[in-house]
């Protein structure tokens, strides 16, 4: 009993020195934002909790405040001149309760572009009609399992969720039942006193985050465009939201605002993704659904450089955004896709770096401010 006592103490003791250690920061309102954005659950379809936020904080700074018939959410600055989109998705990689079995586990849909390592062993929450109930995916035991089987990746069709219940019954009492979306349980944490945040959803609520700082600083400044901010739905499902917004918006130009893909980590992949943490924001140069409009690149590199910001440029094999959708819209709108670089996406646990995010909307508010009637018929301009 006497050693079980002292080594509780040396552990308050560690933790106590832990704690000082940690340095002190004070939490601004942007990092309130930013976690508040990446701690709600938001899953395609239902988005409902980062719908009420974004209206929340969109609504004083907006001259009208409307909704498409998606969910998405678009509020507006300005009555007159070229309309100016600026889009983030609010929904986030999700699940959906596919079935209850007998014995108290539930199977799930997976929603969005999930790797099924990612999957396994992992917390998440239901949000079910009794609200949000906590649950796991269950791995297999390493004391049991067969030599073979311990190096090998377990599809997500054969992956299950467990609430502790002892039988269906015991889950339809918890408020449970199909359809009912899922989320990732992953608290926002400032990682290590650095200027790096650990959180689910960077993809997309960095650029929900910025609609709303961007929002802020240009409600004090004089422009002359409509500017329509645009909190799309079902991004991760197929760019729904954006099709839809686009036809409340009908754009003459838009900007994407998105979390990218770093590719610095060990061992690197410089082929799939040029973006590093934390050197600042990245403009979209290729990705697998989207080309951006070579006069708003232009454009974009320009107010870069007038500005003292860094860019980074990026060409990532894969991805999809709501640009694909929004440029073929209306006739045809000239887009960019600009982004903060995010280690680890579409996983329980990504990476963003504060100036990077920062960064990202001294840039989208420098970009912004130089738009106008003629500059924005000159990018739309093709006549040899
Ligand atoms: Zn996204």
């Amino acid at each position: 009993m006497k050693s079980a006592r002292s080594f509780t103490g040396v552990l308050a003791t560690a933790a106590v020195l832990f704690l000082s250690a940690m340095p002190f920061q004070a939490q601004d309102s942007t990092q309130k934002l930013l976690e508040q954005l990446s701690n709600a659950p938001g899953p395609s379809g239902a988005e409902e909790p980062v719908r009420a936020l974004m209206v929340a904080h969109m609504k004083p700074l907006a001259d009208e405040l409307q909704y498409d018939g998606m969910g998405s959410v678009i509020a507006r600055q300005g009555s007159a001149g070229p309309r100016v989109m600026i889009d983030a998705h609010m929904d986030e990689l999700c699940g959906m309760i596919r079935r209850i079995t007998p014995n108290g586990f539930l199977t799930m849909q997976m929603l969005g572009g999930w790797l099924d390592q990612a999957l396994v062993d992992q917390r998440w929450i239901i949000l079910g009609s009794k609200g949000p109930v906590q649950a796991v995916t269950g791995i297999r035991d390493t004391h049991v399992i067969p030599p073979a089987e311990r190096t090998q990746v377990f599809p997500r069709d054969s992956l299950y969720l467990d609430v502790g219940a002892k039988d269906a019954a015991e889950v339809k009492a918890m408020g449970i039942e199909p359809g009912d979306p899922v989320v990732p349980d992953s608290p926002f944490t400032v990682f290590n006193g650095t200027k790096n945040y650990l959180g689910k959803a960077w993809d997309d609520r960095l650029g929900c985050a910025l609609l709303i700082e961007v929002m802020a600083r240009m409600a004090r400044q004089p422009h002359p465009n409509r500017i329509y901010y645009a909190a799309t739905t079902q991004e991760e499902i197929g760019l729904r939201g954006a099709i839809t917004a686009t036809q409340i918006v009908h754009p003459d130009i838009a900007i994407a605002i998105e979390g990218g893909v770093a590719g610095d980590t060990f061992p690197g992949h410089p082929e799939e993704t040029q973006a590093v943490l934390g050197a600042g924001p990245a403009l979209f140069l290729y990705d697998s659904m989207a080309l951006p409009n070579r006069k708003f690149v232009t454009l974009v590199k320009q107010t870069a450089a007038a500005n003292n910001l860094p860019l980074q440029l990026d060409l990532v094999t894969g991805y999809g955004e709501d640009t694909a959708a929004i440029q073929e819209s209306n006739g045809g709108v000239p887009t960019v896709n600009l982004v903060a670089p995010v280690r680890y996406t579409h996983a329980h646990n990504g990476i963003l770096n504060r100036h990077d995010f920062d960064q990202l909307v001294d840039l989208v508010v420098a970009l912004v401010s130089r738009l106008d009637q003629n500059t924005v018929e000159n990018v739309k301009n093709f006549a040899p």
